[in-house]
């Protein structure tokens, strides 16, 4: 079990500079196992439960840096912030937004489209699952504005679908038809606009997207949209 100082973790999750911490400490906002932590350049022992011991403010420490989140993103909220909006970021507590490590989205969703969003502190998880490589498999239920004519299916899962402005073609994707207007896709890739430029080439147009499914992860029917939870390790092996 490695340790650190006080001070130097709870400004890099965000609970303030190092006087704001020294000066939390001194007043007694800071309890470890039931004693308070005056001095806040005294080392702690970091273990992945550390937000079961420490209290700051009289509420239970944030969790640690590895951190893996699942929102389910509302239409209308942005995953960049070169794009005019709200950001996903703001639905997360304030104080995440000063985390070093910082949070970053684990690819992207456009601002139309809702559902399954993975978020990570964790460089090398980000890394792994975003990876051209990695062809996690990505299921969107996808609402369409005219009726499916049945050719889908097979110019998505030929392999040589080529959109435009793309140089390569698509890998083959899983089309499952749920009714006239509406079908699940699975992809393998992350293109730009992806679904949405699938069906424009199938002459259809998506009125809305949502993402349900990563790998064998699926976006819980107990999440309302903007809604998030922390993912345990099982839920993040799931992904792949
Ligand atoms: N495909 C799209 O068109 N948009 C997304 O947000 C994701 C996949």
């Amino acid at each position: 079990v490695s340790s650190t100082r006080v001070d130097r973790l709870l400004s890099s999750m965000g609970y303030g500079t190092r006087k704001d911490i020294a000066h939390l400490a001194r007043s007694g906002g800071i309890v470890f196992d039931q004693g308070e932590i005056t001095d806040a350049t005294v080392r702690i022992p970091v273990s992945a439960d550390l937000p079961c011991h420490l209290r700051i403010g009289g509420k239970a420490l944030d969790p640690l840096a590895g951190m893996v989140v699942l929102m389910n993103k509302p239409v209308g909220a942005t995953c960049s912030h070169k794009e005019a909006g709200a950001l996903v970021y703001d639905l997360l507590p304030t104080r995440w937004r000063r985390r070093n490590p910082a949070i970053s989205t684990i690819g992207r969703l456009d601002k139309q489209t809702s559902g399954l969003l993975l978020l990570t502190d964790d460089g090398n998880l980000l890394h792994r699952i975003s990876s051209p490589r990695s062809q996690v498999r990505k299921t969107y239920r996808a609402r369409l504005a005219r009726p499916l004519d049945g050719a889908e299916t097979a110019l998505f899962g030929s392999g040589s679908l080529t959109l435009n402005g793309d140089e390569k073609p698509l890998a083959p994707a899983t089309l499952k038809i749920i009714s006239e207007t509406e079908a699940l896709i699975t992809v393998t890739e992350g293109r730009y606009h992806q679904v949405r430029r699938m069906f424009a080439a199938a002459g259809n147009f998506v009125e809305a997207l949502r993402r349900e499914r990563l790998g064998d992860l699926c976006l819980p029917d107990t999440l309302a949209p903007g809604q998030w939870s922390l993912l345990s390790e099982e839920e993040i092996a799931l992904v792949f």
